[in-house]
């Protein structure tokens, strides 16, 4: 990367894209919902069950500049945008909003909240992670808090998440994918016997979609 592109990229108006897309939300509040899928390459978290691992190495991806996925935005039937990573709260993302919500779009972003979120969102989807828990200063703007269970200690650390966060923040339990067959029905009893909690399954993996 050279300097006038470091700079951009701290503006905000080149970020490091692996791939986007138009697609179905699968998982927490807004599952079912269509939407267009920004996925931003980058991220230090390490969660050893990470199914994107692709996405970790930011200088794998290229830098795109935020203004050239506009005309693709502007092709999707839905004006939901969907922020996904990697971990996009490492970088500045108030361009991105201010430029999308110029255009009419609904801002949705899924964040381990381990770094300091810039921007101005209709929807956060807060899913901390054990290698990296999130910023003090990310709960108070989660609108969903969304815990992944990998093993039956989860349930406990999620309760400390949920202490966290607003009182109108969502809450869901989403058992982790390759351990579904034995953590789906404890997710079940829990959510069942602490009902503020909901399930959440990433259903674009039944469909066989992005
Ligand atoms: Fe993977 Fe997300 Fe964890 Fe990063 S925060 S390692 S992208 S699951």
């Amino acid at each position: 990367m050279d300097k006038s592109q470091e700079i951009l990229m701290n503006e905000g108006h080149l970020l490091p894209i692996m791939e986007h897309f138009y697609t179905i939300q699968g998982e927490g509040r807004n599952t079912g919902q269509a939407a267009y899928f920004i996925r931003i390459g980058g991220c230090d978290v390490g969660c050893h069950w990470c199914d994107v691992k692709e996405s970790w190495d930011a200088a794998k991806h290229p830098l795109i500049a935020v203004d050239d996925l506009l005309p693709f935005l502007a092709k999707a039937p839905s004006k939901d945008i969907v922020v996904t990573g990697g971990e996009p709260s490492l970088y500045n993302l108030t361009y991105l909003c201010n430029s999308f919500k110029s255009n009419g779009h609904r801002l949705f972003i899924e964040t381990s909240g381990s770094a300091a979120l810039t921007g101005k969102w209709d929807w956060v989807c807060l899913s901390p992670k054990k290698t990296s828990p999130p910023l003090s200063t990310n709960y108070e703007l989660a609108h969903e808090l969304k815990v992944i269970i990998h093993n039956l200690n989860d349930f406990k650390w999620a309760e400390e998440h949920a202490k966290k966060v607003d009182s109108n923040c969502q809450l869901f339990l989403q058992p982790e994918w390759s351990k579904m067959d034995q953590l789906l029905e404890p997710v079940i009893q829990y959510v069942m016997e602490n009902p503020q909690w909901k399930i959440s399954l990433q259903t674009h993996k039944f469909m066989h979609i992005p």
